[in-house]
């Protein structure tokens, strides 16, 4: 069996349940903690209370009463729990340490963790990690907030296995004893605004994925961030940066036409199939993290020259008559649509619109030069169009659905367009998540077939 390093905690208040309080109330139980589960949903028949309730988990479900505090030590918190909930605010009143289940999943394993974390780029700067580490046969898994739960995948690592982590801010708030072999700090924007409260804060949660650091750990962080570098003195790990901008001695850096570490040429950025400037970014802290666990320049190769995007963001669907369709559903604000209008150069057909969250969409414009026709649908539809109507683009449509959508993007295009689902617009005005909006894009570009 496994066993918890440095946990020297009896009496645990698991909060919320999910998939990942589910885990750690049953490790925790398993090496002979006391449990208590506290869930506002669950009910006392799901499959999973049970099996806890029969391991020996006192269960309050339904509610939160103050009085689940009493006796804890330590609660363990579903990252989805704001700090103003009335228990978390009792809990930190009385000084009661608060985690969540990474902090658990770290418990169980003596492997080196690469901990990942940024405003924007985390899965697909986790997952080029992971597929540069497997290509150059290494060992290797990967959890977190991509949606694997850790401590699962933590329990069951064999030897010589690493882990690669996906983290999230309001999962480095709960940071106690968590310590990455390798840390990795993209880029810090204003977000999370009503979960962290200040910008302060949120920055401090990110900076907790190096507390821990010693000198024999590694921060790879973002050399052109200005508040990463503003903070990254106070870390103790050797320092890895990596810039777009700038050569670098020490770190991870890319000129017109190569990418290189340190003095090394890793590739030519021809051969690189990733589309967008703001993947470049991702691309060198993957290949900083990869090469100082040990990647080979050929693992690394393998994987630039093959990986055209995570599902959803920018992904790449295929060539259908000539067209060439992209899924950038992921696209749920401004700004990530501009970064997709950017990746390219020859014509777009822009399918957009979703959720009406008050925006003008004017700060789209700017990026629309290239944009021949839009395809709107969703309660932004008529804004969008107005934005349309400025930047002069000559065809602009209005439909029901991203499915009718691109049926029409097809009619009014020609050989060699870029179609392009980036709505700017989260999705749960028509669709459950954005996945599933993606997901009828992609069908519906295989109807076309
Ligand atoms: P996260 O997991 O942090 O949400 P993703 O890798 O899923 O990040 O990318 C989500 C979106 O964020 C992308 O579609 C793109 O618009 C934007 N993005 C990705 N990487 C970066 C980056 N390095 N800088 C700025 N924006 C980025």
């Amino acid at each position: 069996m496994t066993r918890l390093k440095d946990f020297p905690y009896n009496h645990i208040l698991v909060l919320g349940l999910a998939k990942s309080g589910t885990a750690a109330a049953r490790v925790l139980l398993q090496h002979g903690k006391k449990v208590r589960v506290n869930d506002q949903k669950a009910a006392a028949n799901d499959s999973e209370v049970k099996k806890l309730k029969a391991m020996g988990a006192d269960m309050i479900l339904g509610s939160h009463p103050i009085c689940v505090l009493d006796g804890i030590e330590i609660i363990v918190k579903n990252p989805g729990i704001n700090y103003e909930n009335p228990i978390i605010k009792e809990a930190v009143e009385r000084q009661i340490p608060i985690i969540t289940e990474i902090e658990i999943a770290a418990q169980l394993t003596d492997a080196p963790i690469i901990g990942i974390t940024g405003s924007n780029g985390k899965t697909t700067t986790t997952t080029l990690t992971t597929e540069m580490l497997k290509k150059s046969n290494q060992a290797v898994k990967v959890a977190g907030n991509i949606g694997i739960v850790a401590t699962e995948i933590a329990e069951n690592l064999v030897e010589n296995e690493r882990l690669v982590l996906e983290l999230s801010s309001f999962q480095l708030m709960g940071v106690d004893k968590f310590k990455p072999k390798i840390a990795v700090l993209l880029n810090i924007f204003k977000a999370h605004l009503d979960y962290h409260k200040t910008f302060e804060n949120y920055k401090q949660a990110k900076f907790n994925i190096f507390k821990n650091q010693t000198e024999d750990d590694y921060l790879v962080y973002n050399a052109n961030d200005k508040n990463i570098i503003a903070e990254v003195g106070k870390c103790k790990a050797t320092k890895i940066p990596f810039s777009v901008k700038e050569q670098l001695a020490n770190g991870a850096w890319m000129d017109e036409n190569s990418i290189y570490f340190k003095d090394e040429k890793i590739m030519d950025r021809i051969d690189i199939s990733l589309l967008g400037e703001h993947n470049y970014e991702n691309i060198l802290a993957a290949v900083a993290a990869a090469k100082l666990s040990g990647a080979t320049n050929e693992g690394i190769r393998t994987v630039l020259s093959m990986f055209t995007g995570v599902k959803h963001r920018l992904q790449f669907v295929g060539n259908f008559h000539e067209r060439l369709f992209y899924n950038d559903s992921k696209a749920t604000n401004i700004l990530a649509t501009q970064k997709a209008l950017s990746a390219f150069e020859q014509p777009v057909i822009l399918l957009a619109g979703g959720l009406d969250r008050g925006n003008e969409f004017t700060d789209l414009l700017p990026y629309m030069k290239h944009v021949k026709a839009l395809v709107l649908f969703g309660e932004t539809a008529n804004k969008l169009k107005e934005i349309g109507k400025k930047a002069n683009i000559p065809v602009i449509r209005l439909t029901e659905n991203v499915q009718s959508a691109v049926q029409i993007a097809f009619e009014i295009s020609q050989q060699k367009d870029i179609i392009l689902l980036s709505p700017a617009c989260a999705s749960w005005d028509q669709y459950r998540t954005f996945e599933e909006r993606g997901d009828m894009f992609i069908q519906a570009v295989h109807t076309l077939v």
